[in-house]
Parts: structure tokens; C-alpha cells; sequence
């Protein structure tokens, strides 16, 4: 029972200096968030010792009287948390993660070497949605199943509907999977779903990215017009790190999709439940249900749109011109730097962003843009003027990267390298890691 830093001050002293970054630093990254502290000790309690293969009431292991109380509690806030009428759609809150989560429902829905079309990894889809490249499969979703991807229009950026439905009528996918990790615009569901049926295709939505403010109510929602709705609970949702599926219960064709969704999870893809994560997610759903998360929703969208706003009024080219969600693209090519030297540049002035690829880049590993996310700056409060400080900061860091790129080797290079290291160790103040953001 003695404490960490007793036990593991190793352990403790990583995780110290990993707080100390998250909370001097400017989290950008589209994929993050900062889970509430009730959540988190939810997700520290001694729920992790506790075995439970198997569904409330059906279990392999005895003394889960508890353990099915909360997953019924955590199925039901998470119908809640998304307006959905029980005797419609059902949930498995049992994921490990968004991966499993995604993989699961494939298996559910489609059989080995089945075909299935996701958005393609370049346009801003996910791993899991069927990728692969000339060279590899690698992905689970493209080695046990066939897919062909859909992509964007090259000049608006935005989903290519028509060309997705002439390849749809070619390709006959048995499974249509729409969500994206980078696309900053709003889905069409009504139009997928119109594609799907026309070809007698699943409709899969996964809304790993926007599920918190979908939930929200501020963006178009999936259920409609989906068969299943898979999402990631710690992105702006803002939850512990893992994942669930919606399915539907009430269609004629497919009575057994409860049970087929089920059993996807347990037994076919994973083993006993994360009772300690299934505890975090109820608390993190009782939290969006609250009215303070409609804000929090909207100030995430007011912010990216301020963050995008700033960018553009400096001369930068975004994809698709702006934002919908929490999500900005920004495409760096028109100014010739590399979105891995910018990313590198932000990491030394303490802003983490990610390198990602924009539509029309040659390769996956040098890709041209940059993937902004304003989920966790909202989470710490930050309104638009805020915002607008810290897109003023990313011009900097822009135009320090393009000043690097022609000195490498300079003083200025090394001078930066220097104070940003030492800030970086912690040797010098919050303030420091500051100035030399607006030096
Ligand atoms: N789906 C989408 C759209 C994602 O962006 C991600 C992760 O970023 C995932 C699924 C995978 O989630 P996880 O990392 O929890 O496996």
C-alpha cells in the first residue's frame, strides 16, 4: 500500500515530467484530450483486479455482482450521452481501444476477404478502415478483408461522394465505412446511406474523432443512418483510452447483430473486460450528459474555427479552406517546409502538433501539412483570443522552421536548440518556454 514514489520513484519521476509537459506545454494534437481527475481515479481503482469474461448476467467467472452493475450503468449513460432509444440500438462497452473496437465490428459485419471501402489513409481515414500500400498490407483490416479506399476531392478537399458511388456500383463492397482521423468537414450520412443501400452494403460510421460533439449535438449525427457506430472514448469525448460499438437492434435483415457484435468482441477479439476503463467511461458519459458539455462542445468548435481563422489571415493555405469540428489541416507545401521540421520546431517551443499528410502528397513519411486539434486547449479553458495567441505562436514557429531550413548548421539554429533544450529539461520556467515562443 506505499505509495508510488516509494515503491517506483522511477516510475513516478517519468510520470511527473510528463505532467509537467502536458500542463506548460500546448496540446494540439487532434487526437487528445485531458480526461477529468474523477475519471482518471475511476480508471485507478481496484476494478482492474477483477475478471469478468463474458456479458452482465452471462459471465465465466464468478463474484461480478458489481462488475455487471457497471457495465449495465455504463451501457445505459452511453445511450444517454447520445439520444438513443434503447429498444433502437444497443452498445458494447467492452473495447480496449478504437482499434479493437473497429476491428470487432468488421468481424461482426463481414466474413474473411469480404470487400469493404473506407475513406483512404492519405484523404484523412484510419488504419483500420482497410489500409495498405503497394508495397504491404498491414493492417489487419486489409489483410483479413478486401477493401478499395474512397478518397477526397483534390482541389475542395472535401469527400468525393460521386466517384465513392461509381466505385461502389464497380466494387460492391459489403461494408461501407465512413469517419476520418484528418478531415475537417462534416459527413453526409443521408448520401452514404442513399450509396450503401444501393448496394446492399453495411453503413459503418466511426466517430472516433467527433464523438464528443456529436453527443453535443453540434455536428450531423450517424445514427440515423448507420448500422454501426464505433468511436474512441478519449478523444473529444474525453474519456479513458478505449473504445465502443453501437449497433442497431431493430433491423428486419439482421435480428442477430446484438448478439453478432457481442460475440465479436468477446470471444473473438478480445478476453476479459477493463473494468477500471468501463468505470471511466461511465463517469466521462455522466459528464457529457451534463449541460456544461454543449459549451464545451461549442467553445472546442468556436476555437478551432479562431485557430483557422488566424492561420488563413497570415496567408496559409487550409485544406478545405476552414473547419466543421475541433479539427484544422493545415496544408504547408504553397510555403515549402515539411510538416516533420515544423512538428520538430513546435516541439522545442513546447507546442505538440502532428505531421500529416495533405491531398496530393507524394509519401506517408514526408508528409506536407500538419493536423491541429483545440479539444484539450478548450478542456484547460482557452476561448478564441487565447486561440488566436496560439496561431500566432504556429506563425512563428513557421517562419522560425523556414528561417532553420536555409541556416542549418547556424547559430540561430543552435542558439534555439539550446534554449529550448533546457527548457525542455525544466531547468528554466513556464515563462521562458514562453518568451521564447513569442521572442
Ligand atoms: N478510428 C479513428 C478514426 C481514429 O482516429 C483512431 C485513432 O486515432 C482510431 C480509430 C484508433 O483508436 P485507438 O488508438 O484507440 O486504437
Amino acid at each position: 500500500y506505499a505509495p508510488l514514489a516509494e515503491i517506483d520513484p522511477e516510475v513516478k519521476n517519468i510520470i511527473d515530467k510528463e505532467t509537467w509537459r502536458q500542463f506548460t506545454g500546448l496540446e494540439l494534437i487532434a487526437s487528445e484530450n485531458l480526461t477529468s481527475k474523477a475519471a482518471m481515479e475511476a480508471n485507478g481503482s481496484i476494478l482492474t483486479n477483477k475478471y469478468s469474461e463474458g456479458l452482465p448476467n452471462a459471465r465465466y467467472y464468478g463474484g461480478n455482482e458489481y462488475i455487471d452493475e457497471l457495465e449495465v450503468l455504463c451501457r445505459k449513460r452511453a445511450l444517454e450521452a447520445f439520444h438513443l432509444d434503447a429498444s433502437q440500438w444497443g452498445v458494447n462497452v467492452q473495447p480496449y481501444s478504437g482499434s479493437t473496437a473497429n476491428f470487432a465490428a468488421l468481424t461482426a459485419l463481414i466474413q474473411p476477404q469480404d470487400r469493404l471501402m473506407g475513406l483512404g489513409l492519405p484523404d484523412g481515414g484510419h488504419l483500420t478502415h482497410g489500409y495498405y500500400t503497394a508495397k504491404k498490407k498491414m493492417t489487419a483490416s486489409s489483410i483479413y478483408f478486401q477493401s478499395l479506399p474512397y478518397s477526397i476531392i483534390p482541389d475542395s478537399g472535401l469527400i468525393d461522394y460521386e466517384k465513392l458511388a461509381a466505385q461502389a456500383k464497380i466494387y460492391k463492397p459489403k461494408l461501407i465505412i465512413c469517419g476520418a482521423s484528418a478531415y475537417p468537414r462534416d459527413w453526409d450520412y443521408a448520401r452514404l446511406k442513399e450509396i450503401a443501400s444501393k448496394e446492399g452494403a453495411w453503413l459503418m460510421a466511426d466517430i472516433a474523432h467527433t464523438s464528443g460533439l456529436i453527443a453535443a449535438q453540434e455536428l450531423n449525427s450517424p445514427f440515423e443512418y448507420c448500422d454501426v457506430v464505433t468511436t474512441t472514448t478519449h478523444k473529444t469525448l474525453r474519456g479513458p483510452r478505449a473504445g465502443l460499438i453501437f449497433f442497431r437492434k431493430d433491423l428486419e435483415h439482421a435480428k442477430d447483430l446484438e448478439k453478432r457484435v457481442n460475440d465479436a468482441v468477446f470471444p473473438a477479439c478480445q478476453g476479459g473486460p477493463h473494468n477500471n476503463t468501463i468505470a471511466a467511461i461511465a463517469t466521462s458519459l455522466k459528464q457529457v450528459a451534463q449541460p456544461e458539455w454543449k459549451a464545451y462542445a461549442k467553445q472546442v468548435i468556436a476555437n478551432a474555427r479562431a485557430l483557422s481563422e488566424t492561420l488563413v489571415g497570415h496567408g496559409y493555405k487550409l485544406q478545405t479552406g476552414g473547419t466543421d469540428n475541433h479539427l484544422v489541416l493545415w496544408d504547408l507545401r504553397p510555403i515549402g517546409v515539411t510538416g516533420s521540421k515544423v512538428e520538430k520546431v513546435c516541439d522545442l517551443m513546447g507546442i505538440t502538433i502532428n505531421k500529416n499528410a495533405v491531398s496530393g502528397d507524394a509519401s506517408a513519411q514526408v508528409p506536407g501539412g500538419i493536423r491541429l486539434g483545440t479539444s484539450a486547449l478548450t478542456s484547460r479553458d482557452m476561448r478564441e483570443d487565447d486561440i488566436r495567441q496560439v496561431g500566432e505562436f504556429l506563425h512563428r514557429a513557421v517562419q522560425i522552421s523556414l528561417v532553420l531550413q536555409k541556416e542549418a548548421g547556424s547559430k540561430l539554429l543552435k542558439d534555439f536548440v539550446r534554449v529550448a533544450t533546457t527548457a525542455e529539461e525544466g531547468k528554466v520556467g513556464h515563462q521562458q518556454v514562453r518568451d521564447l515562443r513569442t521572442e
